[in-house]
């Protein structure tokens, strides 16, 4: 076996893991601290996070979308595509901050990314099965066609595994999309002004967007890692 650390520590595993664990905090502590800053910031028209999202609906003509205070974790807001529900943690739902109208109307966004179709949310929707699958059997996989010698298995998996990173990779656009529509909504019905206000509100959605890099530079980085390690990438010899 040409692999001292097979079964160990692998220390290029352990960097990766370190560096991805480093931007992934980084860019946490980013969105926590735009967050803080701007939701001590009201917004021009004194609307809360839920009034915000509505008239963003409303405006582009949406119907049959809820908007429901959503009693998650910290920053769990979110849009639910099979039930058309907007789900706004309290912080934003009631809050009439920069922060809480730039987070309420970028859901909103993915409202209107639903409604209009999308083509990225439609893609994204697809591969969610795949990629569920992907993070949960992809590295098992991979460890057992090693442990078996069958580079075929180890492949299979490496395969599934990638379509986790597919998946980070296609909600990126989906992010920006759905913050570029939130930050021009607030902009046109003046819910933010253009200066402090709206730089508050590219600050907040900014920080979030940067999170789904974090989480797609984890996956490229693991991705090649595997694809290393069975020889297929790098020169190096898989392992049989
Ligand atoms: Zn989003």
């Amino acid at each position: 076996m040409g692999y001292p650390f097979m079964y160990g520590m692998d220390p290029v595993l352990m960097g990766i893991s370190a560096v991805c664990l480093v931007l992934s905090l980084a860019a946490q502590w980013l969105v926590k601290s735009a967050f803080a800053r701007y939701s001590r910031v009201a917004n021009t028209r004194n609307l809360s996070g839920a009034e915000a999202a509505q008239k963003m609906l409303s405006a582009e003509g949406i119907v049959g979308v809820a908007i429901r205070r959503y009693n998650g974790s910290w920053l769990s807001d979110h849009y639910d595509p099979s039930s058309r529900v907007i789900n706004l943690s309290p912080d934003v739902y009631d809050g009439r901050s920069v922060a809480a109208v730039g987070i309420a109307c970028h859901e909103a966004g993915h409202a209107l990314q639903h409604a209009q179709k999308y083509a990225f949310l439609g893609l994204r929707t697809l591969l969610v099965p795949t990629a569920g699958l992907g993070s949960k059997l992809g590295i098992p996989l991979i460890f057992i066609g090693m442990a078996l010698g069958s580079l075929g298995l180890a492949k299979a998996g490496l395969i599934l595994f990638g379509a986790v990173f597919v998946f980070q990779l296609i909600t990126l656009p989906v992010e920006l999309n759905a913050s570029a529509r939130a930050k021009q909504a607030l902009l046109a019905h003046g819910i933010v002004g253009t200066g402090r206000e709206a730089a508050g509100v590219s600050s907040v959605l900014n920080a979030a967007a940067l999170t789904y890099v974090a989480a797609a530079i984890a996956s490229l980085m693991e991705l090649l890692y595997w694809a290393w390690r069975l020889g297929l990438i790098g020169g190096r010899r898989s392992n049989r």
